[in-house]
């Protein structure tokens, strides 16, 4: 496995999006400026969604107009946006370097949910996910991870109450700039999105779950787990072969004693054929039982990586089945699939249309 930590690059362009009052302050020492213009910036940028440095009113002009000559706020372009019949929303952003991002939101009654990406393309090539098969192309910066959301608020008429980072990539292996992010946007002088609607999903990289869990993270974590056996886990998601899924339960437990979280969630794509054999299901609900959770079964989103979700007359028996499990369990719907907005069917079509244009 690559350390994509270590992959990230920076933003080419000086950007306030994503930084830290302390970052921005340091930012600023050059011009002379008092160090309560910082927070002043800060706030502007990330709680009044300010596009301009000519909005931020409190500053003076000459200041307005050094920082519009040396700086910018927003740096992701607005590639693409699809409506789906269902009320879910899809935006393709191009960044600086002109790659390709999606986020998608999902309206509910009494909830909106923006799923935001927190790499370009993903290291852990699971089987069924359109995000792996493009493999790792960089890290996304906490600003283009943050703007992702301020923008979606902006063009957006719903009010958006919920994050998960399941668009494409792994938050664990951008660990640093996702905490940034989120802290930035759970901020009551930033986003204010309560820590707690924030959620961070990872496919299972043991070590970094550990570290949130030491370091006493306010956000919440869905596990993707997809298999209840190691060996069948392995055959769909490499990651597996480093971190057992032994491990990655134990992990789990280790989490949950340190009650970070009243139940943690865990995710099960339903691949037919594969892992939703009624079988699979009693393995799934023994395995998880002794662990306060909650299982979200996904039935798989179309793509072309040959998978497909359980016939309805199988969904049926396994809902038979599931339904004794002592702990809470949902079959999801799947949302937004005539638009391609879908887990798992991120970005595969971009960089068609990318590799087309050449
Ligand atoms: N890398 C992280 C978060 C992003 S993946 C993770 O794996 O948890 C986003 C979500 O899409 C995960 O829950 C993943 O399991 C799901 N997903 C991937 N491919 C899918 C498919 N074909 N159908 C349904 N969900 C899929
Ligand atoms: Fe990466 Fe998550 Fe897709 Fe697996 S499911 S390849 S971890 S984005």
């Amino acid at each position: 496995m690559i350390d994509t930590e270590k992959l990230a690059t920076e933003p080419k362009a000086d950007t306030f999006l994503g930084k830290t009052v302390l970052r921005i302050e340091e930012m600023l020492r050059p011009l002379g400026e008092p160090g309560y213009r910082a927070g002043q910036i800060y706030k502007w940028i990330h709680h009044f969604n300010a596009d301009t440095f000519d909005e931020m009113t409190n500053l003076p002009q000459s200041l307005r107009d050094t920082l519009h000559a040396r700086f910018q706020i927003k740096t992701l372009q607005r590639a693409q946006v699809e409506m789906s019949a269902d009320g879910t929303e899809k935006y393709l952003w191009r960044l600086p370097d002109n790659r390709h991002i999606e986020s998608v939101l999902i309206t509910e009654a009494r909830r909106n949910t923006v799923c935001i990406s927190s790499q370009v393309g993903c290291s852990l090539g699971c089987e069924f996910c359109a995000t792996g098969q493009m493999g790792f192309i960089r890290n996304l910066t906490s600003g283009e991870i943050v703007e992702q959301v301020l923008q979606i608020r902006k063009l957006t008429k719903h009010p958006i109450t919920n994050i998960v980072f399941m668009g494409m990539g792994e938050p664990f292996l951008n660990y640093h700039r996702a905490v940034q992010a989120s802290r930035i946007l759970s901020d009551p002088e930033g986003l204010a999105i309560s820590a707690k609607k924030i959620t961070f999903s990872t496919s299972g990289v043991v070590p970094k779950i550990y570290q949130f869990t030491d370091e006493a993270q306010p956000f919440k974590l869905a596990i993707s787990l997809h298999a209840a056996n190691q060996p069948l886990r392995e055959r769909i998601m490499p990651i597996a072969r480093k971190f057992p899924l032994n491990q990655l339960m134990e992990s789990v437990r280790y989490y949950m004693r340190a009650k970070r979280q009243n139940r943690v969630t865990f995710e099960y794509i339903l691949l037919h054929g594969i892992n939703d054999s009624l079988a699979n299901m009693k393995q799934l609900i023994s395995l998880l039982s002794p662990i306060r959770c909650k299982l979200n079964l996904i039935p798989c989103n179309q793509n072309n990586l040959g998978f497909s979700a359980p016939p309805p007359e199988h969904l049926d028996k396994i809902r038979e089945v599931i339904m004794k499990a002592d702990f809470p369990v949902t079959i999801r719907k799947n949302r937004g699939e005539d638009i391609t907005a879908a887990c798992g069917q991120l970005a595969v079509e971009v960089s068609e249309k990318v590799i087309f244009m050449k």
